[in-house]
C-alpha cells in the first residue's frame, strides 16, 4: 500500500517535468515548423514562348521570358515549360523566338511539348492530333539536343485528354510509343484568364488596375490551393506531389515571386516534375473522359464516383474584362 500512496507524487513530478519539456521544446521551435505541413510542389509553364506570342515582338518575349526564368533560378525553383511552336514563325523573328526559347535551357530548366498549334485532343481525329504532337517536337528536340537533354513530357492543350476512352488510351499508347510521359496538372488558378487583362492595364500603365488583378489572383489562387489539397486528404488519404499550371505571361513574370512566397508560407518546397511524378497518386486509375479539361484529383474523383463539388468559383469580374477586350483569351 505505502509504494501506491508514493506513486501518486511521482508521476506527478514526472508529468509535469514531461510538460515542461514540450513546453521549452515547443518554444525553441520556429513558429512556422510546429504549424506548417510538409508539401511538395512542381511548377509547370504552358504555351511557350508565351501565351500572347503573336501580338507581341520578339524582343518583348525576350525580356518576358528573362524576368521569369530570373526569379525562378533566383529562387532555386525547378520548371518545366511546355512550347507551341507555332508561335516561332513569325516572319523575320524566327531567330529571335527560338532564342527566346532556347533561354529556357541555357538557365537550366526543361522543355516539352505542348503541341504544334495546341490542339485539343477532344476537337480533332486521333491522327490529326497525333501529327500535331510530332510536328510540335521539330525545334524543341533540336535544342534539348544541344543540351544533352531528350524530350520527356507532354501536356495536353486545354487539358482535353480524349472525348472517349479508347481515344484516350490509344492517345497515351502513341505517346508512350514516341518517349512521352504524360504531364498531368492538380493545382490550377486560371492565370492565363488574368493574364489578358493584365497585359492590357499593363500597357496603358494602369498600375492600380494590375494590382487589384494581382491581389485577385493570388486569393484565388489561395482559395484553389486550400481546396485541393482538403479535396485529395479526403479523396486518397494525403495529400500528393502537387504540379501547378502556370503560362507564360506577363503577370507571371511580374508576379512569380509573391505566387511562390505563398506556397512556401503554406509549406510547400518545389519539386521537378520528374520528382512529383514519382507519386503513386500518378499511377492511380484514371477514366475520365470529358469536354472540359480538369485536373488530375478532379480525375481521380470523377472516376471513383466522387465528382467535386463546390469548387472554387473564379471572379466574374475578371472574365467580363477578359471577354471586353480586342482579343479575349481564348
Ligand atoms: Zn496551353
Amino acid at each position: 500500500m505505502f509504494k501506491s500512496t508514493r506513486t501518486v507524487p511521482t508521476q506527478f513530478a514526472t508529468s509535469r517535468a514531461f510538460v515542461l519539456l514540450l513546453f521549452v521544446t515547443a518554444a525553441s521551435l520556429p513558429l512556422r515548423a510546429q504549424n506548417t505541413p510538409q508539401r511538395e510542389i512542381a511548377i509547370t509553364i504552358d504555351d511557350l514562348p508565351a501565351g500572347a506570342a503573336n501580338s507581341m515582338t520578339g524582343t518583348e518575349i525576350t525580356e518576358m521570358t528573362a524576368k521569369l526564368l530570373g526569379t525562378l533560378r533566383d529562387q532555386k525553383v525547378p520548371a518545366v515549360g511546355f512550347v507551341n511552336e507555332r508561335k516561332l514563325y513569325k516572319f523575320g523573328e524566327v531567330d529571335e523566338r527560338i532564342k527566346a526559347l532556347n533561354m529556357w535551357l541555357d538557365y537550366g530548366f526543361e522543355l516539352g511539348n505542348h503541341t504544334f498549334a495546341h490542339t485539343s485532343l477532344n476537337r480533332v481525329p486521333l491522327k490529326d492530333w497525333e501529327e500535331e504532337v510530332v510536328r510540335g517536337e521539330t525545334v524543341t528536340r533540336l535544342l534539348l539536343q544541344q543540351h544533352k537533354m531528350t524530350m520527356r513530357y507532354l501536356r495536353h492543350p486545354y487539358l482535353d485528354t480524349g472525348r472517349d476512352l479508347e481515344t484516350r488510351r490509344e492517345a497515351e499508347a502513341f505517346l508512350v510509343a514516341r518517349g512521352y510521359r504524360i504531364a498531368p496538372i492538380t493545382m490550377d488558378a486560371w492565370d492565363w484568364m488574368y493574364a489578358g487583362v493584365y497585359d492590357d492595364a499593363r500597357k496603358r500603365a494602369d498600375t492600380g488596375l494590375q494590382q487589384q488583378l494581382v491581389s485577385s489572383y493570388l486569393s484565388y489562387s489561395t482559395e484553389v490551393f486550400d481546396y485541393y489539397e482538403k479535396f485529395s486528404k479526403d479523396l486518397i488519404g494525403y495529400e500528393p506531389k502537387q504540379i501547378l499550371l502556370l503560362h507564360g505571361n506577363w503577370l507571371e513574370a511580374d508576379h512569380i515571386g509573391e505566387l511562390l512566397d505563398l506556397l512556401r508560407k503554406r509549406g510547400y518546397r518545389f519539386i521537378t516534375l520528374q520528382d512529383a511524378l514519382s507519386d503513386s497518386a500518378y499511377s492511380m486509375p484514371d477514366e475520365y473522359i470529358g469536354e472540359e479539361g480538369t485536373n488530375w484529383i478532379d480525375h481521380w474523383a470523377i472516376t471513383r464516383g466522387r465528382p467535386p463539388r463546390n469548387t472554387p468559383v473564379f471572379p466574374q469580374w475578371v472574365i467580363d474584362r477578359s471577354k471586353a477586350l480586342p482579343h479575349p483569351a481564348n
